[in-house]
């Protein structure tokens, strides 16, 4: 009676009447499927043992497009406007022309001296426009 025996080294062929071997060939078939199969366990457990110590990025955190500037605004004319008009007081009065439009009162003194001209024109040159 010829028996298939899975064995410690591989599968046999066995004639158990007499216990010969009659087939290595398949063992030697048994014994790559063996060691392909423990090479795909071993993959597997390099992969898992791979993600445990590189675990996937956590979210990136988002670049803020607007970091908070600690620009204190209360200084200008217009805190959180665009103009960049000094805001008048008694020691900065706006009594001042404009060097551009000539329309009077339009500056402060400390505009004058940053070289500004009034809002009227500095807004018409950026948006292109004429400002007489
Ligand atoms: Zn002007």
């Amino acid at each position: 009676m010829i028996t298939y025996v899975l064995g410690e080294n591989g599968a046999f062929l066995c004639d158990m009447g007499t216990n010969a071997l009659l087939h290595l060939h398949m063992a030697m078939d048994q014994d790559i499927l063996r060691l392909r199969t423990q090479l795909n366990e071993i993959e597997a457990e390099l992969h898992r043992r791979d993600e445990e110590d590189n675990p996937p990025d956590p979210e990136p955190e988002e670049d803020d497009p607007y970091p908070d500037d600690d620009d204190d605004r209360s200084m200008f004319a217009d805190p959180g406007g665009t103009s960049a008009l000094r805001a008048a007081s008694k020691s900065n009065p706006r009594n001042l022309p404009c060097p551009t439009c000539g329309l009077s009162n339009m500056l402060t003194p400390k505009d004058r001296d940053l070289g500004y001209q009034c809002d009227r024109c500095s807004d018409a040159i950026e948006w292109g426009m004429d400002p007489y």
